[in-house]
Order: structure tokens, then C-alpha cells, then sequence
């Protein structure tokens, strides 16, 4: 295959790849986006193993056979909550492939005898030590999101020194490869104190704030793809690469932005009470209304609006068909139920809207936080569902951990129904005064359970 031949379906699968970004912010057009990115992948994979003469055709079909397989198998088995998880993996085998290509390309360009660029060089150590802290990071995310690696271990004491002493020895054998690539342990070198860099980077991290590691792992993960792109000048590989490392920043941005906080803060910082934190008792004492599921039924009677608040918990309890359900019951008694989605809802970017098409609930009917905002006023109840934190009025507070988080104006509803197990406190660790409000009813119960309880109430009203 002549390599303009080459090139120009590289750019098609380019095209293909922008245009499933381009799907992917928005849910009614993500399966088309995530269609066109599979093609894109097909043909630039195919593309490059004809282009290589040495793979046969049947090793072809065989390797797409296995890898659909697996990815079938993933994508069919993992939960909802899981999701990050596997986020997470993938991206440390893109690490892992990009260091092993980028290895594989030095000891061959050595072997060769030719004279090595610096553009060669420069690109091989990039992959290298990005790889290696894409890979191990992301091991270690997986590990803390799965809960097979706890939160407090491997807390070194001296661990700040000693990530500041291996970056620095990750950057000096950055450069020695690039100056003098003739060393091939360097390179090897090189990639354990990547590995262990991507460790202790990751590893003091709350499981809670995984997501952003993941997201920006996942930067990494295409930072480390474009090097590679440019170790082997694969064009396709350098711009699906840099795809990848911009859409990776730019949502760790994003989510940053929703939780109001920094990346060096979520990085660095630990997400705690303060000392002048109120305790659940100031708070809650005297004050929280529990109620039943008939309770509530009546509270539809007289309504008109309903707005849904999806959160964490009804993740965790795969609410959401049952919820639809309730949705749909409201509805055929001439109610209009809407759904406030706030960005960071549940533990990763767009976790809501996942969850909510899966129980094929329309589109148009998810509102976003901005939109939504001015109209709890116009709610006759607001039912908040497993969320806590980003309902809690006290972000509009200064000095407390979520001060200017952008939230739900869920208080705002003429009533407020919360349903979720206790009065334990979200991700943040903090009271909800929304709990003791006057407006508010608490209805004790597992997502799931409660929605359903409420399903047959509201039959029976
Ligand atoms: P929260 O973590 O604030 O609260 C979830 C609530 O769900 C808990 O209070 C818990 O209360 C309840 N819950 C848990 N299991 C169940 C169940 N089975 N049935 C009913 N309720 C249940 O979740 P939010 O969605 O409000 O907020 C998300 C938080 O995560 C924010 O602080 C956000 O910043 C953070 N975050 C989000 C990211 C994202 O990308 N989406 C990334 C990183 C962090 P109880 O135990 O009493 O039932």
C-alpha cells in the first residue's frame, strides 16, 4: 500500500474519530459517536497491520475475533458502578502499550545501526515515562475504586520527598535517553521509576476523587499514544493520541470546575470536615420529619410538577427502572416529572444520564443544572434520590468543604421528599441542613425499595 494511500485513510479514520467526539457530548447522539469512534479504531488498527506486510489476514480476523470478545464480555458484564473502574483499566493498557512500543521501536532502531533523531529520542521517552505512570496510576486507581487496595495504605512516611526524588530521576534519565539512547537499560530504567512515580502519585489520592485521577489518566493515556505516533511517525496514532490528552484535560476541567475545587487541590488536598463544621446534631437535632411511602402519594394529589434529583445512592441501588416507572405513573395522572442532573451527580462525568438512559428515559426530560435551577421554585415537590452533596445548601455558605460548589436549588421546591438509608453524609462528610428544612420529608429506605413502595402507594391512592 503506498503510503498517500496509507495517509489518506488515516485521515478518514482522523475524521471519524473527531466526529465521535463531536457524538459523544450529548446523549442522544453518543451511540452514533461511539459507532464512528469503533470504525475510526477498526480502520486505522487495519489499516496499519496491511500496511505492515508481515501480519496475514487470518491473524487479522483472528485478533479482531479476541478482542471484540473481551470487550463484548466488559462491556456486557460491568455494572453501572463499575463504570470507572473500567475506565480505569483501559487506560493503563494504553500506558502499558505505548511503553512496550516505544521500547520495542528503540531496541529495533539501535539494532538497525542508524543514526537515532532527537525527534525519535525525545518521543520514546515521553512514551516511556508517561506510559509507565498512565499504567501504574491507573492500576492503582482501579484497585482503591475497586476496594482492593484500601485508602491508608501505603502511606510512606517521607512519601512527598520521595515522589519529588523520583520525578527528578524519571526527568535526568528522560534526558540521558535523549542525549545518549545507546543504553537500552536506561530506558528500562526509566520506565520502573515511571512506575513508580504513577504509585505514589495515585495512591494518597481518596477513592472518592478517583474519577478525576481517572480522567486525567486518561489524558495521560492519549499524551502517551501521540508520543508513540511520533516514535513510529504513525499519523493516525498522533492525532487520536492528541485527541485523547485534549478531551481528557479539558473534563478533568471540567469536573474540577463542578466540584469547585482545583486539580491541585483534589491532587494534593484531602476533601475533609473543617473544625468549624457543625456536627450532624447542631444540624439535625429535633428537626428531620420522616415519613411513608402513603404519605408521599398524597403529596402528588394535589401536584402538578415533580422534578427528580438523581444522585450516588440510586446508583448504588439500581433505581433507576423503578424510578422511570414512578415517573411514568405521575405522567399518566397528568403531572410533568423532570429529571436535575448536576455534573458531578454519582461518582463519575455524566453518570446520571448514563444510568437514566439505560432505563430508556427520555432525553429531553433530563435538564441540566442550569436550566433547571430557576424553575424549583415552580415544583410542587422535588424528589431527591441518593444525593446529597449536591443539594446541600450550605455550598452557598463560605468556609465549609463544598463552599461554591454549584448545587441543586432542590430547597427552593414547595416540598422536598429525601429519599436515602440514614442522615450519613455524602462523599464530603458534611450535615445537610436540606434534611431539617421545613419543607422537607425524609423517607428512610434503600433507593430501590422506596421507589418501589411508592410505585404501589401511589396505585393505591
Ligand atoms: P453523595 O456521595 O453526596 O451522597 C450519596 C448519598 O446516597 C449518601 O448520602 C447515601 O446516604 C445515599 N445512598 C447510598 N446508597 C444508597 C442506597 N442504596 N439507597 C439510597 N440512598 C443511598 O452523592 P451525590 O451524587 O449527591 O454527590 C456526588 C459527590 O461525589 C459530590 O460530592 C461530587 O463532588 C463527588 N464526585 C463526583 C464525581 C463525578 O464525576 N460525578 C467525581 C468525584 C467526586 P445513606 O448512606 O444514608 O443512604
Amino acid at each position: 500500500m503506498s503510503l498517500s494511500i496509507v495517509n489518506l485513510i488515516y485521515l478518514v479514520a482522523s475524521v471519524l474519530f473527531i466526529l465521535g467526539l463531536k457524538g459523544l457530548t450529548h446523549p442522544r447522539t453518543a451511540v452514533r459517536g461511539n459507532i464512528y469512534s469503533g470504525l475510526a479504531m477498526l480502520i486505522a488498527v487495519v489499516v496499519t497491520l496491511l500496511d505492515q506486510r508481515i501480519i496475514s489476514y487470518e491473524m487479522i480476523l483472528i485478533g479482531l475475533a479476541v478482542g471484540s470478545l473481551i470487550g463484548a464480555i466488559l462491556a456486557i458484564k460491568i455494572q453501572m458502578t463499575g463504570m470507572p473502574q473500567l475506565v480505569a483499566i483501559y487506560n493503563g493498557f494504553g500506558g502499558g502499550a505505548s511503553v512496550f512500543v516505544a521500547g520495542a521501536a528503540l531496541i529495533e532502531g539501535l539494532a538497525m545501526g542508524e543514526a537515532l533523531s532527537y525527534q525519535f529520542t525525545i518521543a520514546v521517552a515521553a512514551s516511556g515515562l508517561i506510559g509507565a505512570v498512565t499504567f501504574t496510576g491507573s492500576l492503582v486507581a482501579w484497585g482503591k475504586l475497586q476496594g482492593v487496595i484500601s485508602e491508608d495504605s501505603l502511606r510512606l512516611p517521607g512519601q512527598q520527598a520521595l515522589k519529588v526524588l523520583i520525578g527528578l530521576a524519571s526527568v535526568a534519565l528522560a534526558v540521558w535517553i535523549v542525549i545518549d539512547p545507546t543504553i537500552i537499560r536506561n530506558y528500562w530504567f526509566l520506565v520502573i521509576a515511571g512506575s513508580l512515580l504513577g504509585v505514589f502519585l495515585t495512591i494518597p489520592i481518596g477513592g472518592a476523587d478517583m474519577p478525576v485521577v481517572i480522567a486525567l489518566l486518561n489524558s495521560y493515556s492519549g499524551i502517551a499514544a501521540a508520543a508513540t505516533g511520533f516514535v513510529l511517525e504513525n499519523n493516525v496514532l498522533i492525532i487520536a493520541g492528541s485527541l485523547v490528552g485534549a478531551s481528557g484535560i479539558i473534563l478533568t476541567q471540567i469536573m474540577c470546575k463542578a466540584m469547585n475545587r482545583t486539580l491541585t487541590n483534589v491532587l494534593f488536598g484531602v476533601l475533609q470536615p473543617s473544625e468549624d463544621t457543625p456536627n450532624q446534631d447542631e444540624v439535625y437535632e429535633g428537626k428531620i420529619k420522616s415519613t411513608s411511602p402513603d404519605e408521599v402519594a398524597m403529596l402528588f394529589d394535589g401536584a402538578s410538577r415533580v422534578i427528580i434529583v438523581p444522585g450516588y445512592g440510586l446508583a448504588v441501588a439500581q433505581a433507576q427502572h423503578a424510578v422511570r416507572d414512578l415517573a411514568t405513573l405521575l405522567e399518566g395522572r397528568g403531572i410533568i416529572v423532570e429529571y436535575a442532573i448536576h455534573p458531578v451527580a454519582g461518582r463519575m462525568p455524566g453518570h446520571m444520564n448514563v444510568l437514566l438512559a439505560e432505563a430508556n428515559v427520555e432525553y429531553d426530560k433530563l435538564k441540566e443544572m442550569d436550566e433547571i435551577n430557576p424553575t424549583f421554585r415552580e415544583a410542587d415537590v422535588a424528589i431527591v434520590i441518593g444525593a446529597n452533596d449536591v443539594v446541600n445548601p450550605v455550598a452557598r455558605e463560605e468556609g465549609t468543604p463544598i463552599s461554591g460548589m454549584p448545587i441543586l436549588d432542590v430547597d427552593m421546591a414547595r416540598f422536598v421528599v429525601v429519599i436515602k438509608r440514614s442522615l450519613s453524609p455524602g462523599f464530603a462528610g458534611i450535615p445537610n441542613p436540606l434534611f431539617a428544612a421545613d419543607n422537607t420529608l425524609m423517607l428512610f429506605n434503600d433507593a430501590k425499595k422506596a421507589v418501589t413502595e411508592l410505585i404501589a402507594a401511589v396505585k393505591d391512592s
